[in-house]
């Protein structure tokens, strides 16, 4: 599905993350992929995993330095002519926001971070990628979440940074559109990750997940890579500013699939 298409992912902390489910489907897709990490802590991880996946492309990128998203599409174009998909994978909000009442822990600070670094990068990122998308429409994809819609406990301020993100990716569909690039958001269900362990509780919110939705379980990181495979490939040639949830089935129940006995 795949097949020659040059494919950037930022996000791979580890081999958990979501990105790395990304990955792996599009590799098995048969995309050449190029891959970031946020820090020299990383970067030998998101090598080795890069290295199954055939890559040994892996730049570094905080995005919240503009200068270091410009020296990543500098030397990437250094190395592809054309880039066909930008995956944006990455979250963050610091940890004592995501712990308590909303309105006790939400901070000015918190609030600027969660937004910059959840919402904001992905145009920042998408204003360098659309200058190295030259030879056919490019397909922008990213992760949100149901906090964006729905509240949930401890979710907090990263709620309100997926709301501005899915925003964005109308805009930005808008945006894009005129050139024929497509971009879209998968809102994934809870995954035990590194960026989940980070909201209290998340345990919860996946028994909770897993209790009532449709499926009755819990979706894999595959199973999301499987869905940004689609987007990025040609057959989802016709859709743009979507938000695609996998997971499970969950946001289309009001009180879930509980039993009657309950
Ligand atoms: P993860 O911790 O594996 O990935 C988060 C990534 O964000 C990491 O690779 C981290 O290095 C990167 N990151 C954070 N700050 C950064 C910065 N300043 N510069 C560059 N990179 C930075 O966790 P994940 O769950 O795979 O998260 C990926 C995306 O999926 C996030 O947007 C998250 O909100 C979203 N998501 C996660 C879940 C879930 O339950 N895990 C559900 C829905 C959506």
């Amino acid at each position: 599905m795949l097949k020659n298409k040059n494919i950037l992912i930022v996000g791979v902390a580890n081999k958990h993350s979501i990105a790395s489910g990304i990955a792996q489907s599009m590799y098995e897709q048969g995309a050449n992929l190029a891959f970031t990490y946020q820090n020299e802590r990383l970067k030998k991880n998101v090598e080795s995993l890069a290295a199954k996946w055939g890559s040994n492309l892996c730049l570094p990128c905080d995005v919240a330095q503009d200068k270091e998203i410009h020296n990543l599409f500098t030397k990437l174009s250094e190395q592809w002519d054309n880039l066909d998909c930008l995956v944006h994978a990455v979250g963050f909000a610091p940890k004592e926001e995501l712990d308590g009442n909303f309105l006790d822990v939400t901070s000015r600070e918190g609030f600027k971070i969660a937004h910059d670094i959840s919402s904001y990068s992905f145009i920042a990122l998408a204003k360098q990628a659309k200058k190295l998308m030259k030879h056919n429409p490019g397909s922008f994809i990213t992760l949100s979440y149901l906090g964006s819609q729905k509240t949930l406990p401890n979710y907090n301020v990263m709620g309100l940074a997926k709301a501005s993100l899915e925003a964005s990716v109308r805009y930005l569909a808008v945006s894009l559109g005129t050139e024929g690039h497509r971009v879209n958001a998968i809102s994934a269900g809870p995954i035990k990750t590194l960026a989940a362990s980070g909201v209290k509780n998340f345990r919860k919110m996946l028994s909770f997940n897993e209790n009532r939705a449709p499926l009755g379980r819990n979706v894999s990181i595959m199973e999301v890579g499987n869905a940004a495979s689609f987007l990025a490939s040609d057959l989802a040639s016709g859709i743009t500013g979507e938000i695609l949830y996998v997971d499970a089935g969950f946001n289309i129940t009001a009180m879930g699939a509980i039993q009657e006995e309950e």
